[in-house]
């Protein structure tokens, strides 16, 4: 917009700056304002984010497992933070749903059939030179990083992989293990 006249006095320049420093101070002054307002309403607020969630999962809840799927495995932090607070805040709950999946484990171990011994295990451990198959680390190297090498299911038991030594190769499990990071995912690292 022009408004004619090029020549603006100095003074009124100057008035304009103290207009928007004002301004900037009024806008910082709002801001503080929403900030304290929020904080006193936490709440509250965050009781009607978590229904306004429920509402959507309700409506909706294939797509937004499907995307929480994806954001979880873009960024698994905020995810493992909240679980381990849950677990933290429900010890009982926490225990009760371990032995449940252990439960669950056993019984599909001997529903797919198979089983093998201690000393198989250790056969195939030498046969594979004591190596981790994802990260191809000894199992010396992996007691000094706190692993240990464990039997991993090739198809896993959920995926009706059966409980024989056939299906099994060491990945070391522990902090960072590749055990750990693996999941129910079929994964065949000798092949792969
Ligand atoms: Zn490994």
């Amino acid at each position: 917009m022009h408004t004619g006249g090029n020549c603006v006095p100095s003074i009124v320049t100057q008035n304009l700056q103290n207009d928007e420093r004002n301004t900037l101070r009024i806008g910082d002054k709002i801001n503080e304002q929403k900030r304290a307002w929020y904080q006193a309403n936490i709440e509250r607020e965050r009781a009607h984010h978590r229904v306004r969630e429920r509402q959507r999962w309700q409506e909706n809840p294939e797509k937004l497992r499907v995307q929480a799927r994806i954001r979880n495995a873009h960024n698994p932090e905020p995810n493992r933070k909240r679980v381990k607070a849950w677990q933290l805040a429900h010890p009982e709950r926490f225990r009760e749903q371990l032995r449940v999946h252990k439960q669950k484990r056993r019984a599909r171990k001997k529903g797919n059939g198979g089983s093998w011994t201690a000393k198989e295990w250790a056969t195939l451990k030498r046969q594979y030179g004591y190596y981790c198959v994802g990260c191809w680390k000894t199992e010396r190297e992996l007691q000094a990083l706190g692993r240990k090498l464990v039997p991993d299911h090739i198809v896993a038991l959920d995926r009706g992989g059966l409980n024989i030594v056939e299906n099994l190769q060491p990945l070391c499990h522990g902090k960072g293990g590749c055990n750990n990071r693996k999941g129910n995912k079929y994964v065949d690292f000798v092949i792969s």
